[in-house]
């Protein structure tokens, strides 16, 4: 009798795992698994867009060169929807309500820090006609989209933005633009409507390309002047990685591209 039941339950078993293995390729998952290869040259499956993007967004996934060709159209409707806004929106309201609730100093030394592109400025209309971060950066019309000086703020970045100065915080700007483009990023952050900052760092023609080391530098050199970084703003990791990084960091959105 034990003997029946035992053999009974390994044909069941059997017959369990043969219907799952079926169903598994009757329904085509394995299919949907489109290997992309990274700059690093490694290979990986993107089995969703949303958790691409949640890895994105949370640094789990890097050196990326573009986004995954089957997310185009997931990240041009996420950029065009309203979740893009709603994820703005929770940054900025965040950031606002820890802004709010800093006993702060009021003696003009405590700052706030905010990259330009993609955080202050959103660079959408140029990726909207590249592929929303599916074709490859095309630095000759991004240099034109530059110079144009059109690029529109953030709405909540610029909330937040007038928020901090009414608190009597004072903004610095660092980019990763470069210095020769300082009339067309001053002429965009006004029309933009920021109209007031401390600092505008733009990052020296003969830099390399590294973020890290130049912003984190930048933010050095703002603590020796004796100013306190109490938050730190961009939509790149590289943004804000990096001693010192400021009392408190805000990730803005941002799935269409990767600066390391
Ligand atoms: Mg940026």
């Amino acid at each position: 009798m034990a003997l029946q039941l035992l053999r009974h339950a390994l044909v069941s078993l059997l017959v369990v795992a043969v219907h799952a293995a079926g169903a598994t390729r009757a329904g085509g998952d394995m299919h949907h698994l489109q290997m992309v290869t990274s700059t690093a040259g490694t290979a990986r499956a993107v089995a969703s867009c949303a958790s691409w993007r949640l890895g994105v967004e949370t640094n789990n996934i890097r050196d990326w060169y573009s986004i995954p060709a089957e997310c185009r159209s997931y990240v041009r409707d996420y950029m065009y929807g309203d979740l893009f806004r709603q994820d703005c929106a929770v940054v900025a309201g965040e950031a606002a309500a820890y802004a709010e609730g800093l006993e702060l100093a009021g003696d003009g030394e405590e700052v706030w820090v905010f990259d330009v592109d993609d955080t202050t400025l959103t660079n959408l209309p140029y990726y909207a006609d590249t592929g929303f971060g599916a074709e490859p950066y095309n630095a000759t019309y991004f240099d034109e989209y530059v110079a144009n000086a059109t690029a529109p703020a953030l709405p909540e970045v610029l909330e937040l933005y007038e928020k901090l100065l009414s608190l009597g915080i004072k903004v610095v700007f660092i980019t990763g633009r470069h210095d020769d483009e300082e009339a067309a990023t001053v002429k965009n952050l006004r029309s933009a409507g920021y109209h007031t900052w401390e600092k505008l760092v733009l990052k020296p023609s003969s830099l390399g390309s590294s973020v890290v080391p130049y912003k984190s530098g930048e933010r050095q050199k703002l603590v020796d002047a004796g100013y306190r970084i109490v938050g730190n703003m961009g939509d790149q990791w590289s943004d804000l990685t990096g001693a010192p990084e400021g009392d408190r960091t805000f990730k803005v959105p941002d799935p269409m591209y990767y600066v390391g």
